[in-house]
């Protein structure tokens, strides 16, 4: 009989969790395996915020597919998908064609969400992708390189706005406020040419997580001159400027944007049922009313019972919905059944420039304990590495990974 085709889509942290579990566990007989994804590299989203800033090259924030994915167990294709059709179990990519499947995995990721504020798209930094953040860091640094060329200087030129106050604009600023003072060293600026700001619409930075987490990163980046605008919505991006709901207008050349995801637009485009480009899918990861197409990672919308509310999209979710969904793949292929996820969350930690980080964690004998400064900044790390130890082994976490200390 002829091998079932499992296609997936996207390398990130969901697909290549998917790719490398199938690659571990399927007999050699029993599948055929295709990760197609965009670039021949998978990129750790989860650190973009530092090349973004500069504190981190690009090199290291990213892994060559071939490195993890053997090619005698799984093939790769490097393209863009363009769209999925159900109807026929097909996927159509940009260069090269069509690809069938008999199963399907969708980990296509997220893209901005702007809430219909005007002008992101042309005017802010958007894109958290190596392509997104190298473009950035550079820009970044050309502010600072032609400011002691310049015999007019405009107060937009060293201002710097991230919008929202989530974890990716507080991981981000944080990184930031760190280098500015050696880029103002490097490039001969005074540091009180440099302006920081983080915008905010909720009534709090990070809205939701630990009052006392919370003020400590606020006060620790305050103390490194960003200036918070909590309860700010922003309602335009122009260029070099943010408008403010109430009226303000900030002049800034350099406007980050982090106000939240939304789905991967395939995910609307291929007719699945979707809010904000994610799809609501069933316990054991399916598309509802699908037999063969599973959906992980950010463009998967998953309630969690304690709250009954959406579990917020993360990384760590992403790579526990890949497993399981590798798992059901593979007991669909042997005339098994199905298994729920049970998510598990971790711990919560976010970096916070230099070796500063705060967080929750939820593991062993620290369940529930917060965590500041090195031993966040440890534990964060540690994290990072036992990723890379999943997805490659021993080797990959020598070569590619995190010094802890
Ligand atoms: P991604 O990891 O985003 O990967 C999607 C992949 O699909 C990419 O390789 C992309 O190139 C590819 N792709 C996209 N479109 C196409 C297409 N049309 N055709 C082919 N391929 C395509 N979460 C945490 O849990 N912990 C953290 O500390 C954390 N830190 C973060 C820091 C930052 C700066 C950001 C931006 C996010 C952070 N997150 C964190 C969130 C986390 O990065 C995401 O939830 C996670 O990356 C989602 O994984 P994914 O597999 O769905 O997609
Ligand atoms: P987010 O949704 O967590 O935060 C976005 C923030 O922007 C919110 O506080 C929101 O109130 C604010 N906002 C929305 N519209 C605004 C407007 N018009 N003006 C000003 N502020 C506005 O989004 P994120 O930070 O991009 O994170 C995306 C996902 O990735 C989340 O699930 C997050 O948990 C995860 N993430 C996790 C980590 C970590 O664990 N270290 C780091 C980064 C991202």
């Amino acid at each position: 009989a002829k091998k079932p085709q499992i296609v997936i889509l996207g390398a990130g942290y969901g697909g290549m969790i998917a790719a490398t579990k199938l690659q571990k566990k399927l007999g050699s007989g029993e599948a055929h395996v295709t990760l197609v994804s965009k670039h021949k590299y998978h990129y750790q989203t989860t650190w973009l915020h530092e090349p973004a800033a500069g504190t981190m090259h690009h090199d290291d924030a990213r892994i060559e597919i071939d490195k993890v994915l053997n090619s005698n167990r799984a093939n790769f294709v490097q393209d863009t998908v363009t769209s999925i059709n159900k109807d026929e179990k097909k996927v159509i990519l940009k260069e090269g064609g069509e690809l069938a499947y008999d199963y399907l995995i969708i980990g296509v990721g997220a893209t901005a969400e702007t809430f219909g504020v005007e002008g992101v798209f042309e005017h802010a930094y958007h894109k958290w992708t190596i392509d997104g953040v190298r473009e950035l860091k550079d820009h970044i640094e050309f502010q600072f390189s032609k400011y002691r060329n310049e015999t007019v200087h405009k107060d937009e030129d060293l201002t710097f706005v991230v919008a929202g106050a989530g974890f990716t604009g507080i991981e981000f600023i944080g990184e930031l406020s760190e280098r500015v003072p050696k880029l103002c060293e490097h490039y001969d600026v005074p540091r009180e040419k440099v302006k920081m700001y983080v915008i905010e619409a909720a009534p709090s930075a990070l809205p939701g997580f630990d009052p006392e987490l919370v003020e400590y990163a606020m006060n620790l980046l305050e103390h490194r001159g960003v200036e918070f605008k909590i309860n700010t919505p922003i309602a335009e991006v122009k260029e070099n400027l943010v408008v403010l709901k109430d009226g303000e207008e900030i002049p800034a050349s350099t406007i980050i944007w982090a106000t939240g995801v939304r789905g991967n637009k395939l995910i609307e485009e291929s007719g699945f049922e979707a809010m904000r480009g994610r799809v609501k899918v069933d316990a054991d990861l399916r598309a509802p009313g699908e037999e063969d197409v599973f959906i992980i990672g950010d463009c998967a919308l998953i309630i969690n019972e304690e709250t009954e509310r959406p579990f917020p999209p993360t990384a760590q979710i992403a790579m526990q919905q890949g497993a399981v969904a590798a798992e059901n793949v593979m007991a669909l292929i042997r005339g098994g059944t199905t298994s729920n996820l049970k998510p598990e969350i971790l711990g919560t930690l976010a970096s916070l420039g230099g070796k500063e980080a705060m967080g929750t964690v939820n593991v062993s004998f620290l369940k529930g304990r917060k965590l500041y400064g090195r031993s966040a900044y440890f534990m964060k790390h540690m994290s990072d590495n036992r990723y890379l130890m999943k997805l490659g082994g021993p080797l990959l976490v020598l070569s590619k990974g995190r010094n802890p200390f």
